[in-house]
């Protein structure tokens, strides 16, 4: 199983070198994926996570808070 371990390292490695498009969560920032594009890309979507939702919530509470 060594070989095998050592293949997909390096299809990791090799692939991560493709990946020079990022794409971040246009509301928190967090890195959400990387696809293989030409050249650096950022791309911008929604990272669907639980805490996300809720970072968004509380600023949109805060946002219309009662002042
Ligand atoms: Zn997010």
């Amino acid at each position: 199983m060594q070989v095998e371990q050592t293949a997909i390292e390096n299809m990791r490695s090799h692939a991560s070198e493709r990946h020079l498009g990022t794409v971040i969560c246009q509301h928190c920032g967090n890195v959400i994926d990387t696809l293989p594009t030409n050249g650096v890309k950022m791309l911008y979507g929604d990272c669907g996570t639980i805490e996300c939702a809720v970072a968004r919530a509380g600023a949109a509470q805060q946002q219309s808070g009662c002042r």
